[in-house]
């Protein structure tokens, strides 16, 4: 089976950036396993993963456009502490949703935390960063109606299962 939309992948995968041979992400047990075609995964691994098949390993060089984006200095930005609840556990480098006037919640992550203010990012880590990723995929088969449903993968390699 080849990959297409609606597929599920399971791949093992390692994840460098240009500047070293350091792998600082990889497959969980080497198996990562994901929905095609539900932004579950960077577009531009994605998008050179489709017709592959069981077995084929590939290195994709994914740019930040691609990837996570570029880095927009604007999206830095120092909130009052109060913005949050008392007992909030600040931990530098996670992710926490913000609302905007909307009401749409949009992930910053905490940079620092000062007496008065926190320092939030709403760049991913990985903005502006070329990806390089090597792949091998392990398997490929037909999502089920329940996976199509909810968009993501169930079993094993769920980073989401609920
Ligand atoms: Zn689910």
């Amino acid at each position: 089976m080849k990959i297409t939309k609606d597929t599920v992948v399971v791949m093992d995968y390692e994840l460098r950036l240009d500047e070293s041979d350091e792998v600082i992400d990889s497959s969980d047990d080497g198996t990562f396993a994901f929905l095609v075609g539900h932004e579950n995964i960077v577009p531009g691994l994605e998008a050179e993963l489709l017709g592959l098949t069981s077995g084929a390993s590939k290195k994709v060089a994914v740019t930040a456009a691609e990837g996570y984006g570029e880095r927009d200095e604007s999206k830095v930005m120092a909130v009052p502490r109060s913005v949050f609840p008392e007992d909030f556990y600040f931990e530098v480098g996670i992710p926490v949703e913000l609302e905007d006037d909307q009401g749409e919640s949009f992930p910053v992550w905490i940079q620092g935390v000062k007496d008065d203010h926190v320092e939030l990012d709403g760049n991913h880590p990985l903005a502006g960063e070329t990806l390089n990723f090597t792949i091998k995929v392990l398997e490929v088969r037909a999502a089920t109606t329940e996976e199509l449903a909810h968009g993501h993968v169930h079993g094993a390699g769920d980073h989401h299962h609920h």
